[in-house]
């Protein structure tokens, strides 16, 4: 198995309704539905940013519902990652599994090395200057959660990144002699998905809309329709 090439995804996402902002706190588990956007913990920042672990995790798990290789039970609703580790998995090989299935199983090909890498996606440049000179204020919207056996109302504070700012991402993808085309073609329709689903908390309640825009594959913009043309 040799490396061919590593492809590299770029650009910016583009938030299209208020992005979720949850505290480091609420773990980011890979497959969770719930990954929160969170704040730089540096104290002089603060900045908002994307984990790439919360993007990874949330890529991964709509493409395992698109190829219905979630496992439901083990006390999750939304399903635990896949791990099988072989290398015909639509999920595995490109998100990766945890280190002990790497070795393996019924004789059957092994995945080899994780294809992708995403990195945390930063407040693109002049979005990080208006934020650092308060010119970006987080919106903060009021939830009500009623209480229905008592009837009491329990209002709590969302605070989310406003429509419009911009991050920049990167994602490598690692492309081996042996891979199949779909590996990569799974990504890009995981992204698809994500920009029909939502990012961060909240995304059934309508925060977390984002866009992939512009979206350069190693270094060439493509059209603004590129994601949506590709059929799931
Ligand atoms: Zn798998």
């Amino acid at each position: 198995m040799k490396l061919e090439k590593i492809i590299k995804i770029s650009g910016k996402i583009k938030v299209i309704t208020g992005l979720h902002i949850g505290a480091a706190s609420e773990t980011i588990e890979i497959g969770g539905m719930d990954n929160p956007i969170i704040k730089d913990p540096l104290p002089e920042s603060g900045a908002p940013y994307i984990p790439g672990s919360s993007l990874k995790g949330k890529l991964r798990s709509l493409l395992e519902i698109k190829e219905g290789r979630f496992v439901m039970g083990k006390g999750r609703a939304d399903g635990a990652p896949c791990d099988c580790g072989q290398k015909d998995c639509p999920v595995c090989p490109v998100f990766g599994t945890s280190a002990s299935k790497d070795k393996g199983r019924n004789g059957n090909d092994v995945q080899g090395p994780t294809r992708v890498v995403v990195r945390d996606a930063m407040l693109s440049s002049d979005w990080k200057k208006r934020f650092e000179e308060g010119d970006l204020p987080m919106e903060v919207k009021y939830e009500n959660s009623i209480n229905r056996i008592s009837c009491m109302a329990n209002p709590r504070p969302l605070e989310r990144v406003p429509a419009g700012v911009e991050f920049d991402f990167n994602i490598s993808f690692k492309k081996f002699d042996e891979d199949p085309d779909n590996y990569f073609q799974n990504l890009l329709k995981a992204m698809k998905m994500l920009e029909l689903d939502a990012l961060g908390g909240a995304g059934s309640r309508g925060c977390g809309q984002i866009k992939f825009c512009p979206l350069l594959i190693d270094g060439v913009e493509q059209s603004e329709d590129f994601l949506e043309s590709l059929s799931l």
